[in-house]
């Protein structure tokens, strides 16, 4: 079994050679990224999936690793992987948004990203934005499971203090491994 995770953003993501840091909040002088979160949530998810002897792929591993949007589903095909994981922070105008939602794109991967938001909603105790099909978003044109988590909103505050958390990270990274491990082992 073959996973790829994929930190939302990052270098060369929209343009070569610049860093996209994704949607930001500034709180008392200190700007939170959302590339930088998704990053350490993929960094903690790729241990979680090889202590359950799953390898992993990562589309990047930190901030230099060029990873174009428009590449980052081939990558994972070219890497032979089963699923695709992609983890974003949301942000709205209403800093009183708040939330997590699993998007995903084929009707194929919709009962995994329902168990996945219904999972994760009761480990997190977060608002309950439901699944959203979307078939507009590059990185899930992949022929395997993929699904995009939007973990909750940077700019709520918090939203953004359960997620900087690292018991609520392990809650939420031991959660999709399981979700995802399990549905893949079943099909
Ligand atoms: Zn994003």
């Amino acid at each position: 079994m073959k996973i790829c995770i994929d930190p939302g953003h990052g270098m060369s993501n929209r343009q070569t050679g610049v860093y996209d840091p994704g949607v930001t909040h500034v709180e008392n002088g200190f700007q939170f990224q959302e590339a930088a979160i998704a990053l350490r949530y993929a960094l903690t998810l790729k241990d979680v999936l090889r202590s359950r002897q799953v390898e992993v792929f990562m589309t990047r591993d930190d901030d230099t690793d060029q990873t174009p949007v428009g590449s980052r589903a081939s990558m994972a095909k070219a890497a032979g992987c089963e699923a695709l994981i992609s983890l974003h922070l949301n942000d709205f105008d209403d800093d009183s948004a708040n939330g997590l939602e699993v998007l995903f794109r084929d009707s194929d991967d919709k009962a995994v990203a329902q168990m996945l938001q219904d999972a994760l909603i009761k480990a997190t105790k977060m608002r309950d934005r439901k699944i959203k099909q979307r078939t507009d978003l590059a990185v899930l044109k992949f022929s395997g499971i993929a699904v995009l988590v939007e973990l909750g909103f940077i700019a709520n505050d918090e939203d953004r203090g359960k997620l900087l958390n690292a018991q609520i990270r392990d809650a939420i990274t031991r959660t999709i491994a399981k979700v995802v491990v399990d549905h893949l082992a079943q099909t």
